[in-house]
């Protein structure tokens, strides 16, 4: 069953409260990156990172960024898939966090880390609106530690 973020977006307060909860949890943590993973990660990762004051980076699926990428790629249940950021938009040394809606296998997740770690950032959490705990995507991001705000059954 596709668990769908749109109705919560068609609730204002509903919205911010999300938002916010994220936004409370991340301030003043030294995080310098939100990295959101397309597309649902980007509805959710700007407006946290203009509140806590940091920069928003695209993760983004093959041949949509215009600059030159690093690429990584990841299992599907079906086939493979693959996550594209820009060089030169995160520097080493930097904190990111990386969010996303949902988090299910946790592959997705576990890319945007490696892409993150290959250009020297240090992933300081991923945080996500749903998890579907039954799938154990969690145990796939490398010890980083995940925060959710509804787990999904
Ligand atoms: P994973 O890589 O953890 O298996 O899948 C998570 C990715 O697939 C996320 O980018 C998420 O947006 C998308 N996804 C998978 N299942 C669902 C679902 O039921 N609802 C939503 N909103 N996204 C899903």
């Amino acid at each position: 069953m596709f668990q769908d973020i749109t109705t919560l977006l068609l609730d204002p307060r509903a919205f911010r409260d999300t938002v916010d909860m994220f936004v409370d949890r991340y301030t003043g943590k030294g995080i310098s990156v939100v990295a959101g993973i397309e597309a649902r990660g980007f509805i959710f990762g700007p407006p946290i990172a203009l509140a806590i004051g940091a920069k928003f980076v695209p993760l983004r699926k093959p041949r949509k960024l215009p600059g030159e990428v690093i690429s990584e790629e990841y299992v599907l249940e079906y086939g493979t898939d693959c996550l594209e950021m820009h060089i030169g938009a995160v520097q080493p040394g930097e904190h990111a966090l990386v969010v996303d809606d949902l988090i299910a296998t946790g592959g997705t997740l576990c890319a945007a880390i490696n892409l993150l770690e290959r250009v020297g950032a240090e992933v300081v959490e991923c945080a996500c609106v749903i998890e579907l705990p039954e799938l154990k995507g969690r145990e796939r991001l490398s010890g980083k530690p995940l925060y959710v705000l509804v787990e999904a059954r």
